[in-house]
């Protein structure tokens, strides 16, 4: 898991479906029929073209099963671009393969399809294979739900804070794009435990998270860095505008009545820091530690405040 575009797998609403991808009209009916009655949505292409235009275009794809021989584009090719393609590379891949064919079987497990089955089939263990690629479908995207998502809060992990920051840190070297960091900590956060109770602290957290990511553009990331610490990670965006965005939050944030109980609320406030990645001077390390030492400072000023780290003057 390296490319941040990746990590954007969030949960969806939209139903998990097959893409079915077969030149012949009777043979991909007789699929559409066998898999809608087994209960499965499903999506059809007449070849390789056809399919790549659909997952393009389309999330939550849970299994690609293909025929081999097709006109423009054939499954041996699709299969070599869907394995080939970041977005898609983990969707499992059932090659139909014609009668006899051991070697183009082997094949075809060998360029990456998942399993392959010969015709002409028997229904019944079409759909065996299938069930068991779907289920290996949903328990991959569970496991990797799990390592990128803090279970809590909803917010990107502290390993996926590492892998968005370096990437982006590649980018802003390679295009020259900006590039600011927000970490933000709870006021005072061991009060409210202490007062109310590890859930009420858990439930501040959640909400918090939760509220962090409606103030946000869906293209950047918030991250929830450690116990009542976040982080923001902001591509494209100058200081000028990052600060903006702390002030907003840590306003907005002070103004939050949170429901712990029936009848009990909670307000909070946050310290903030904020700074802008420099290309020629800056790292990993070093913009983190500009970041943290800018928060370190609004604590040390009185708290519930942002403080804006420039480049050299922290
Ligand atoms: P400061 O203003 O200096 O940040 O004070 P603070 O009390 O927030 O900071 P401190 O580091 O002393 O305490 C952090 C507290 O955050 C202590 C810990 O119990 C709480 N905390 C960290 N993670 C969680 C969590 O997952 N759930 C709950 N309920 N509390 C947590
Ligand atoms: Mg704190
Ligand atoms: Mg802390």
């Amino acid at each position: 898991m390296t490319n941040p575009q990746d990590l954007h797998l969030e949960p969806t609403e939209e139903p998990a479906r097959i893409l079915i991808v077969d030149d012949n009209p009777s043979v991909l009916a007789a699929l559409e029929n066998q898999l809608g009655h087994a209960g499965y949505e499903y999506i059809s292409a007449r070849d390789g073209c056809g399919a790549m235009d659909i997952l393009k275009n389309t999330s939550n794809i849970c299994l690609i099963i293909s025929d081999w021989v097709m006109p423009n584009m054939d499954g041996m090719e699709l299969l070599s671009r869907v394995r080939q393609a970041p977005l898609l590379e983990n969707i499992p891949f059932l090659m139909v393969t014609g009668l006899d064919s051991t070697e183009d079987a082997v094949l075809a497990l060998r360029k990456g399809a998942n399993d392959y089955i010969k015709k002409p089939y028997h229904p019944e263990e079409l759909l065996a294979r299938v069930t068991n690629l779907v289920r290996m479908w949903a328990f991959e995207k569970k496991l990797h739900r799990q390592a990128t998502f803090d279970e809590l809060t909803g917010l990107y992990n502290r390993n996926s804070f590492r892998i968005i920051l370096d990437t982006e840190i590649a980018r802003a070297k390679r295009y020259g794009n900006a590039l600011t960091l927000i970490m933000f900590d709870i006021d005072f956060f061991k009060k409210t435990n202490d007062l109310h109770g590890h859930l009420a602290g858990d439930l501040v957290l959640r909400h918090l998270g939760a509220f962090t990511k409606k103030q946000v553009r869906n293209v950047d990331y918030p991250c929830r860095y450690g116990g009542e610490e976040f982080a923001l990670i902001l591509p494209s965006t100058e200081l000028s505008g990052a600060t903006v965005l702390a002030e907003r939050l840590c306003e907005n944030i002070r103004l939050l009545t949170i429901p712990v109980s029936e009848k009990d609320s909670l307000s909070i406030t946050c310290s903030f820091g904020v700074t802008e990645f420099k290309v020629s001077e800056d790292d990993f390390d070093s913009l983190v530690r500009r970041t943290d030492s800018a928060l370190y400072a609004s604590k040390k000023n009185g708290r519930n405040r942002v403080t804006t780290a420039a480049f050299g003057k922290s």
